[in-house]
C-alpha cells in the first residue's frame, strides 16, 4: 500500500513538473493563445427587440479610480448602438463589454467637459480600422461640439495619413477614419420606426449648454442625464422611465475632502472640490425625485468623487432603495420591448 501511495505520489508531482516545462514552452504557449483566439469569436449577438444598456464608465474626474472609466453609457438594440458620452478609459470599456463597436451608429455628447469625451478619437480606430467605416462618426451634442470635433480631426490628420499610407485607402476609407459634429437643440434629435432620442436641458450651471438625454424604444425608456443638479426638468422629462442614470455627488464626503485639503496645505485642491459642490446632484433627495417621477430605477453614475472603499461608497449605497442602485462598469440592464421586466447583470 505504502508503495502505491509513494508512485501516486511521484506520477503526480512529474506531471506537474511537466505541466510547467510545457507552460513556458513557445510551441505550447502559442497553441493556448491560437486556442482561446478561436474560442473568442465574434460579439455575442444581442437580444432582439430589446433595449440594453451598458455603463461603460462611472467615474466623475475627482477621484478617478482604476476600475471605473470616466462617463459613459451604451444604449442598444439589434439594430441600434449609441453611446452617451466617451470620458477617459470608456472606449477599452466598450470593447471588454464585448459591444459591436464597428457598428456605432453615433454618439451624443452631454456637454463638452473632457471627462464626457476624451476617448471619441479611441472609439473610432475600431470602427475604422476594424470595421472598414467608410463615413465619419456622428457626433452630436451643444453649441462648440463642431470646434472639439474639428479639434480631434485635426489632432489625428497625420496619424490618419500613417494608416491610409500603410494599409491602403480600400481597405481604411479615408473619411472613416474622421468624426463629423451635428449641434443639437432640445427636442427629438434622432428617430426612426422604433427608436427616438430625446434631449433636454438640463442645469451645470456655469456650464451650459449641458443637455439630458431620453431614449424610447418599444414601451421602454432610459434617461441619461449628463452632469446637473437635482432639477424639475429632468424629472419631467423622465416621466415613468424605466431607468434614470444620474449623477451623484456626496456633499459630507466632499466637505471633508475640502477642510482636509486646506489643512494639509493644498488650498487649490480645495478649491476645486468646494467648488465643485454645487454643479452636481447632492445625494440626499435624489431617490425622492425619482420616486415622485414615477422612475423604475435610479441608477447613480458619474460618482462625485468616484469612491475609493467601501467607505465611501457606502454614502452613494444609502441614498438609494432596491431596485434602484449604483452603478459599477460593465453593470448591463436589458429591458425587454412591450414588458416591464428590467435583467441585470452585474459585471
Ligand atoms: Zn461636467
Ligand atoms: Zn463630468
Amino acid at each position: 500500500m505504502k508503495k502505491l501511495v509513494l508512485v501516486v505520489s511521484l506520477l503526480t508531482a512529474l506531471g506537474v513538473i511537466a505541466g510547467v516545462v510545457a507552460l513556458r514552452s513557445e510551441t505550447v504557449a502559442l497553441a493556448l493563445i491560437e486556442r482561446a483566439l478561436n474560442a473568442q469569436g465574434t460579439a455575442p449577438a444581442l437580444p432582439e427587440e430589446t433595449l440594453t444598456v451598458v455603463v461603460c464608465g462611472s467615474a466623475s474626474p475627482l477621484g478617478t479610480q482604476p476600475d471605473r472609466a470616466q462617463a459613459c453609457i451604451a444604449v442598444l438594440t439589434d439594430q441600434h448602438f449609441f453611446v452617451f458620452d466617451l470620458g477617459a478609459g470608456s472606449a477599452a470599456r466598450l470593447s471588454q463589454a464585448q459591444l459591436p463597436t464597428p457598428r456605432l451608429t453615433a454618439v451624443f455628447l452631454t456637454h463638452l467637459h473632457s471627462d464626457h469625451m476624451a476617448d471619441l478619437p479611441t472609439v473610432n480606430l475600431p470602427r475604422w480600422a476594424g470595421g472598414g467605416a467608410s463615413e465619419p462618426l456622428m457626433i452630436f451634442g451643444p453649441a462648440g461640439v463642431d470646434s472639439v470635433v474639428s479639434g480631434f480631426n485635426e489632432a489625428y490628420r497625420i496619424d490618419r495619413g500613417f494608416r491610409v499610407a500603410h494599409h491602403g485607402a480600400d481597405f481604411m476609407p479615408p473619411a472613416g477614419g474622421t468624426l463629423s459634429s451635428q449641434v443639437i437643440e432640445p427636442g427629438v434629435v434622432w428617430s426612426d420606426e422604433s427608436l427616438s432620442i430625446t434631449a433636454f436641458t438640463v442645469d451645470h450651471d456655469p456650464i451650459a449648454p449641458a443637455y439630458g438625454y431620453r431614449v424610447d424604444y418599444g414601451g421602454r425608456s432610459v434617461v441619461i442625464s449628463g452632469d446637473t443638479v437635482n432639477t424639475p426638468v429632468l424629472w419631467e422629462a423622465a416621466a415613468g422611465a424605466d431607468l434614470v442614470f444620474h449623477d451623484a455627488l456626496a456633499l459630507p464626503v466632499l466637505k471633508v475632502m475640502s477642510e482636509a485639503a486646506l489643512s494639509a496645505g493644498q488650498p487649490r485642491l480645495a478649491k476645486i472640490v468646494t467648488d465643485v459642490m454645487d454643479y452636481h446632484a447632492e445625494l440626499s433627495g435624489l431617490q425622492a425625485s425619482a420616486d415622485a417621477a414615477g422612475v423604475g430605477r435610479l441608477v447613480l453614475y458619474h460618482l462625485v468623487p468616484s469612491p475609493p472603499n467601501g467607505l465611501v461608497k457606502g454614502f452613494f449605497d444609502r441614498a438609494v432603495t432596491a431596485p434602484s442602485l449604483v452603478a459599477e462598469d460593465l453593470m448591463r440592464f436589458e429591458l425587454p420591448a412591450g414588458s416591464k421586466t428590467v435583467r441585470v447583470q452585474e459585471p
